[in-house]
Order: structure tokens, then sequence, then C-alpha cells
């Protein structure tokens, strides 16, 4: 009796301390449901949901489009999943290797056996072993059960993906956008594209690992697409306008670096004369615009137009 009142004790105790996401899907496309993170960097009082991650319904299984920052996250979002329907999660598809988008991959690979696909630079830092931001930022506890997982198939050009009755085209960027390899999958049948990180909308982007050109490419790979919906990496407009924000972003940073370069404005005065200012109220503008003004001049300080 005493050890059963202990074991409920600690059970109770734990389970307070466990990280209560409070997650609810919103739906965002026929058979297509997402979980939106919030706009802020990773953080313990986030639990580093903020990015976004989706489940798409097929006649036999659930497929994932990333899958979150780590295993509680992807567990407390398949549970709700299950609400809606309880099917297996036949495969995860992952758009780039930032760990926000990839670390909640263990849990679908020890609760389904499920086939990991995606960019080869994610095996490359599973090979590497070291242990990406979101394992110094979160408590061990949140991170618990975490683990680098290998995918099973790298995905190195457009690759058609059948599961049930539904098709999800894998398309790589081809240069450096986001980061040095990105892909977006696009689903005909939902007239549904999912973007990763080369979208963002409600905060301003980081372009540490990216390129202004190659997103800009991207993005017109994306916009020559025929879709209803779009979910970013990061933001919660998932409509037609979706894209607007990041093609501006991106669009002014080329145009105002190239005007400063032309002047012959040095690096060390850049950030004081490009500010992109249309972008102040916009989460995380003052983390990041500055820095990415910046590499964007490194980038732009010798470049040519085609
Ligand atoms: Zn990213």
């Amino acid at each position: 009796m005493i050890k059963k009142i202990f074991l409920l004790l600690i059970f109770s105790v734990s389970a307070i301390f466990a990280f209560d996401y409070n997650l609810k899907p919103k739906k965002v496309a026929n058979n297509t449901w997402c979980f939106l993170g919030n706009l802020d960097m990773p953080r313990v009082s986030n639990g580093a949901f903020m990015s976004n991650f989706c489940y798409v319904k097929t006649s036999k299984a659930y497929v994932v489009i990333d899958s979150g920052s780590n295993y509680n996250l992807a567990k407390q979002a398949y549970e709700q999943m299950t609400k809606i329907e309880k099917l297996p999660v036949a495969k995860v598809l992952n758009t780039h290797g930032h760990d926000d988008h990839w670390l909640g991959n263990s849990f679908y690979k020890d609760e389904f056996n499920s086939e990991l696909i995606g960019t080869q630079s994610i095996n490359e830092q599973v090979k590497l072993g070291h242990k990406p931001r979101v394992f110094h930022v979160l408590s061990k506890e949140q991170m618990k059960n975490t683990k680098l997982t290998s995918l099973d198939k790298v995905i190195n050009e457009t690759t058609t993906i059948k599961v049930g009755n539904t098709e999800f085209i894998m398309i790589p960027v081809g240069v450096k956008a986001h980061t040095s390899e990105d892909l977006f999958v696009y689903v005909p049948q939902n007239k549904a594209l999912f973007t990763g990180d080369i979208v963002m909308n409600g905060r301003v982007t980081s372009n540490r690992d990216g390129s202004v050109i190659g997103t800009l490419k991207a993005l017109e790979m994306i916009q020559s697409k025929q879709w209803n919906t779009l979910v970013p990496g990061h933001g919660y407009d998932t409509s037609k306008t979706a894209i607007d924000e990041t093609v501006k972003y991106f669009t002014l940073l080329k145009q105002r670096v190239l005007e400063a370069v032309e002047e012959d404005v040095g690096a060390e005065n850049i950030n004081k004369l490009v500010k992109l200012e249309e972008f102040k109220d916009k989460a995380l503008y003052e983390e990041l615009n500055s820095r990415n003004i910046f590499d964007a001049y490194g980038e732009l300080e010798f470049y040519e137009e085609e």
C-alpha cells in the first residue's frame, strides 16, 4: 500500500513537470491539419514549439511534414490527431536540417517505424552526433526520449511519393536558399504546399545559413505551383497571401543592399543605412533583422545580375 502511494506520488509529480503543450490542430486544407508554433525563439517557456508541422490524412495512414523540435511535442501532437482519426504515421517528410523541424522524428520512428525522408544535411548532423541548439535550450525533462535519428531516404531530385491515394511531391530547391539544402512538399490533390522555412510570416526570418539570391529563386519556384494553401515554416497565415511578406522582405533586402553597394557604403555602415523598417512590428525584428542585412551585404557585395 505504502509502495503504491509512493508510486502514485512520483507519477503525479512527474505529470506536473511534464510539459503540456496544450495543442490544437488547425485544419488548413482538405485532409490536412497543422500545428502552428508561436513566433518566438525556442525557450523553456514555449517548449520550443515555435515552428509549424502538419499531418496529411491519406486513405491508409498519416504522412507528417516536419516533426517539431522534440519527442514529447511530436507525441502530444499525435495524441491530438487520434481524436480526428486513429491512423498510423507511414512517413515523415522533412524540409531542412534545422533542429526545430526534425527532432520530433524520433517519436515516429519509435512508435510506428515510420519511413523518414528528407535532406542529406540531417544525416550529416546525425553522423557528427553534435547535439543541436534545442538540446541546450530546453530542460532534460523537455528533451526526454529525443534522439538524433537518421533518415531512411535522402532526396536529391524531385521525387513523388504515394501513400494510399495521395501523392506527395518533394522538390529540392537545388541551390542554397534558407539553408544549404531545402526542399518543399507539394500535395496536388489538396492544392497544398509546405514550404519549410523558405516562407515565414508574422516574424522576421533568420537568414544566417541562407542566401538572398537562393531564397528569391526558391520563392519563384513556389509561386509557379498551383496552390490554395501554403504552410510556412513559421507563421499563422496559410492562405493565398502566406508568401507575400517573405517575397517583400527578400526583394527589398536585395534591392536596398545592392543600392548601398552601388553607393560604396562599407560593411561597417550597412546597418546604419539599411533598415527594412516596414517589418519593425514583426516578431524577432530586433533579434534578427540587422544580422540578415549584414549577411546580405557579404553575399551581394560582388554580385552581378545575370
Ligand atoms: Zn529553418
